[in-house]
């Protein structure tokens, strides 16, 4: 174990540039020419620096000296000697480091930090930027749209490359689209096709794209919330939801507000490896679990970006495989690439010392995403928050038109009792996902991760002298953004912004999406109150009929450019 430590805890030095990293285990993590420097780059361009400046100093003031005293020029002292070796070595390095750099810059448009991990699962980033002015493109295919369409009916022209061959994605869509409705015989005319900057998801949200779906974004609030007041975008089609949102928004803001707090904020992602021993598998368990690695590990990992940081390792095992769950602060980025490219800087440093291990995926459901889990459910994933407000009971009368003592047996026989007779996990509420989800289409989350964000119980009781309610909902995986993903297109982006959250935090990173991660908790919270109120005085089959019963046939509706 003292080895291991030992080589694990020089990390460049372990790693050699090629033989560290087998192919079997699938590594991305692209190897620099700093690996090989015994001490961290930053570091390394200090040394030089001040090396370069001090030599030079040096220097100048020797030549001053030479030609005021009028000796020879070329004459060199003992002390001139190292000052001359030292300035063209540094000078050597600087060129080197900056010159390269400068070059790679024009050769290679390409961020370190945002070449995430690829896998066998992930899409390949597009190989030409989708810009009508790349020469290369326009070589790449011929022809008019009616001929290119012809040729990816017959399937001459695969229809994924339309992209990178015409170097136009508004027109590879359109040629895509009308070759899929000649295939199919199906018209798409109420999709839209113009009205979307098309580029803006090459190779990050939406591969081969023929349109998009329009969807309608209501403001519920202001939602009073920690002092300050947001106006809370959710992008919906379920009728009277956006109405019934606002209405619990007022509610707490006609008692002073809704209080919450972020418990944990922490990204996971468990790797699953298998030995040829549970005996082994044990051994990587307390070796990884043993608080003597962690700084070693937390140095490999956190090297996966500058927002990445490792916060803990847990294990489990089923035999002889091993389940790892690393848990990371991630900054404002929801954090699965960033998670991702930490754990497997971790494997690839782990194969040098357990070349026994095989690793399975880099994902092995420990994490969990995107999957009802009891491991978020108990131990948390994202951001784990609790909210809770105190509403009045002139309030609950008069906005909520129901009683506190109504709404505080409903919420027991309902969302406590009624979900554990129904074997729930993490859905002891009434209606979560509901805002959950609609908030996250609105500000461009991962839709698929409501299933873990939603995990929510709904707790309410009667206080001050049983008049007035207190309501708290405690939401421990609330998995969200502000940079990276869908949240940088136009209209996520000015969701956010609505919200004052957009983009990354640059004075303390994280403090956005843990701020978003309230809102979405606060905008439960206003959900539960109002839902649970129109279930205690029985109106909700009567509000449904108003908002949810149109008599308009909406089929006819089309969109404005078609
Ligand atoms: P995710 O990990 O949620 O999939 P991405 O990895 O797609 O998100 O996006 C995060 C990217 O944004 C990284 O390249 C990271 O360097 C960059 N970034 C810039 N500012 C921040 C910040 N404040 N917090 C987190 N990431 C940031």
């Amino acid at each position: 174990m003292e080895f291991r430590r030992r080589a694990l805890s020089k990390p460049h030095r372990s790693l050699s540039p090629v033989g560290a990293f087998p192919a079997k285990s699938g590594s991305s993590t692209r190897v620099q020419a700093s690996d090989a420097l015994p001490i961290p780059i930053r570091h390394t361009n200090k040394l030089f620096s001040v090396l370069f400046m001090a030599s030079m100093y040096y220097l100048m003031c020797r030549w001053r000296e030479k030609i005021r005293t009028g000796a020879p020029l070329h004459a060199l002292t003992l002390s001139d000697i190292p000052a001359i070796v030292g300035f063209i070595a540094s000078l050597v390095y600087l060129i080197s480091f900056f010159g390269i750099a400068y070059v790679q810059s024009f050769v290679s448009s390409h961020d370190d930090e945002d070449d995430f991990l690829l896998s066998s699962d992930q899409p390949a980033p597009c190989p030409l930027t989708c810009s009508k002015k790349s020469p290369l493109a326009a070589e790449s295919l011929f022809g008019d749209d009616e001929e290119i369409v012809s040729a990816v009916v017959a399937g001459k022209i695969p229809s994924y490359v339309l992209e990178a061959k015409l170097g136009d994605c508004r027109r590879a869509a359109g040629i895509r689209r009308e070759a899929i409705s000649r295939i199919t015989g199906r018209g798409m005319e109420g999709l839209p096709l113009d009205g979307f900057d098309y580029s803006s998801i090459l190779g990050q949200c939406c591969e081969m794209p023929v349109g998009y779906v329009q969807l309608p974004v209501g403001i519920a609030g202001p939602l009073l919330l920690n002092g300050k007041e947001y106006f809370v975008p959710m992008a919906t089609t379920e009728g009277c939801l956006v109405a019934s949102t606002n209405r619990g928004c007022k509610a707490i803001a006609a008692s002073d507000g809704a209080v919450c707090v972020v418990l944990k904020d922490g990204m996971t992602r468990a790797p699953v490896v298998r030995f040829a021993t549970a005996k082994r598998a044990a051994e990587l368990k307390f070796f990884l679990e043993d608080p003597r690695n962690f700084e070693t590990l937390e140095i490999v990992f956190n090297r996966s970006s500058r927002f990445a940081k490792l916060q803990g390792i847990k294990c489990s095992l089923a035999g002889k495989n091993l389940y790892m769950r690393f848990t990371c602060l991630t900054g404002d980025a929801m954090g699965m690439n960033m998670v991702s490219k930490g754990v497997q800087n971790v494997l690839d440093c782990l194969q040098n010392d357990f070349p026994d291990m095989d690793v399975i995926s880099i994902s092995g459901n420990f994490c969990s995403d995107k999957k009802p889990a009891a491991v978020n459910w108990i131990e948390g994933r994202g951001k784990s928050v609790v909210c809770e407000a105190i509403i009045k009971e002139e309030t609950v009368r008069k906005v909520l038109k129901t009683t506190v003592s109504a709404l505080v047996e409903l919420n027991t026989l309902k969302n406590l009792a009624g979900s554990a007779v129904a074997g729930s996990l993490g859905g002891f509420n009434a209606h979560a996902s509901n805002i959950v989800t609609a908030i996250y289409i609105a500000t461009g989350q991962d839709p698929a991760q409501n299933v873990e964000s939603s995990h929510c119980i709904t707790m309410m009781e009667a206080v001050n002298d049983n008049n007035d309610l207190h309501i708290s909902v405690t939401m421990p995986s609330i998995e969200v953004g502000t940079v990276g993903g869908g949240t940088q297109l136009a209209s996520q982006s000015a969701c956010l912004n609505l919200l004052g959250v957009k983009g990354a935090n640059l004075d303390s990173p994280g403090a956005n999406s843990r701020l978003l991660a309230t809102i979405v908790a606060g905008s439960v919270l206003a959900g539960e109150l109002s839902l649970m109120s129109a279930l205690a005085a029985g109106q909700l089959v009567k509000s449904h009929m108003k908002y949810n019963r149109s008599i308009k046939d909406m089929s006819k509706a089309l969109p404005p450019d078609s």
